[in-house]
């Protein structure tokens, strides 16, 4: 079908959420990871595909390249809508990456304008007169003021952005927005008029998401975070550029033997796991005995369940407990046991007939992920906001992947993930 959108996203799990508020519509969603190596039929693409770039705070001539290069794939699979996809809380460097990969993207597009929408108001991320907050605090005085890569100490997106691009940046502010759709993109043309390219849409709802959304759904460059391109689609069906009921995506259906992954020691991640392993079969892993002995036991114990059985395999420990084990292997060490445990875990699984997988852990997801070899996922149906099942394909199989970052999901996450499927 026609590929309606080409979406390049700044990281793994902001290109998952990404897909997720994209399927939300019923159209079919496609997201590779890394610029992709195939061939590109323009016949069998997704009317949506995200190609997931790990660039958030890669120098930017890097960062600026490969996106160019997913620029050019997607053109060539037939792309003439282009969406840049950064984090809600406009994570980035000083120096970029959001705005010189926005100035590329708006060269090589021919677009004369785009806007930056970060907002995401169902997870309490909204712009309001070019200030971004964090539920009721501004950005510069939540917690990501403290993040170890990109530590944001000012809350003004004209501010952050105005040194990351060439000329002035802009605001149609929420004054307008409340307006409606006509009223921006009057604000946008009188902008445009100005020879201004770089315009923040401030928007606190839904509804100013609408609003936004519609005036800029026909435009070849849009930025911003997940929510704003989650409104997209409905235009898109609207103009006849796509019919559901031609179109909706179709799910296979997977039954072979489950099994749930977990690398994260994130606050809801422990729950959830204390929560399944009094459900399931689990085997706990302990990073020390990993770097001493390797997976050879955990390995052994896996091939003595039963293929169907749903079992839980994890490294979650309490803080005092990774500390302990970091402690005594260093930071780096004792991440990469256990996530090349996990990886060793998760192979031996398939190969015993597992084809379903819930994987606890953004780097735990990558490495997964990579382990596999799976780099064309399709999307499925969303088990918690943000976080979808996916599709792949592996030496011929149909597998089943739902890959969840720390703190996403409640905390029957992965008995909601396993139900979700079963009712798609
Ligand atoms: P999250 O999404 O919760 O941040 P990640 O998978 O991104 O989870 O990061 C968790 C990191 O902690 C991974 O590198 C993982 O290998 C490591 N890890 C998991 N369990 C332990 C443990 N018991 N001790 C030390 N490190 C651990």
């Amino acid at each position: 079908m026609a590929l309606l959108l080409g979406c390049i996203a700044d990281d793994f799990t902001g290109a998952t959420d990404l897909a997720a508020l994209l399927a939300r519509s019923g159209l079919p969603v496609s997201l590779r990871i890394g610029i992709p190596q195939d061939r590109r039929d323009p016949n069998e693409m997704a009317a949506f595909e995200v190609i997931a770039l790990k660039c958030r705070t890669s120098p930017v001539d890097i960062a600026v390249n490969q996106a160019r290069q997913a620029l050019a794939w997607l053109k060539d699979a037939g792309a003439s809508r282009f969406f840049w996809k950064y984090c809600s809380t406009f994570d980035s460097t000083a120096e970029g990456n959001i705005g010189p990969v926005a100035e590329m993207l708006l060269i090589e597009t021919g677009a004369t304008q785009t806007i930056y929408c970060p907002a995401f108001p169902e997870n309490g991320r909204s712009i309001f007169m070019g200030h971004l907050f964090v539920g009721e605090q501004l950005l510069s005085e939540s917690p990501m003021k403290d993040h170890p890569l990109t530590p944001m100490r000012d809350s003004s997106l004209m501010r952050l952005l105005t040194p990351q691009v060439n000329g002035v940046v802009g605001l149609a502010n929420r004054n307008v927005v409340s307006k409606g759709t006509a009223a921006l993109k009057a604000r946008l043309e009188q902008l445009s008029s100005d020879g201004i390219r770089h315009v923040i849409v401030d928007a606190v709802s839904d509804d100013d998401l609408r609003t936004i959304a519609a005036a800029s759904f026909d435009m070849p460059l849009v930025t911003g975070g997940s929510a704003i391109a989650g409104q997209l689609p409905q235009f898109y069906m609207e103009q006849g550029l796509v019919s559901l009921s031609e179109h909706r995506q179709a799910l296979p259906k997977i039954t072979g033997g489950s099994i749930v992954l977990s690398g994260s020691c994130s606050a809801m991640t422990r729950k959830q796991v204390a929560n399944y392993a009094g459900k399931v079969t689990s085997l706990r892993l302990d990073p020390i005995a990993l770097a001493e002995e390797g997976p050879g036991t955990a390995l052994e114990w896996l091939r003595q369940q039963s293929p169907e059985a749903p079992k839980l395999i994890y490294a979650t420990a309490e803080p005092n407990e990774v500390r302990q084990a970091q402690e005594r292997l260093g930071q780096g060490k004792a991440g990469k046991v256990v996530e090349d445990a996990l990886s060793e875990i998760a192979r031996t699984a398939f190969d015993c007939g597992t084809r379903r997988f819930v994987v606890a852990g953004g780097e735990t997801s990558g490495a997964i992920t990579q382990a596999l070899g799976a780099a064309h996922l399709t999307i499925g149906p969303e088990i918690a906001p943000g976080v979808p099942w996916t599709f792949t394909t592996l030496g011929g199989e149909t597998v089943a992947l739902a890959l969840k970052s720390g703190n996403f999901g409640k905390e029957t996450f992965f008995t909601d993930a396993f139900d979700r499927l079963e009712t798609a």
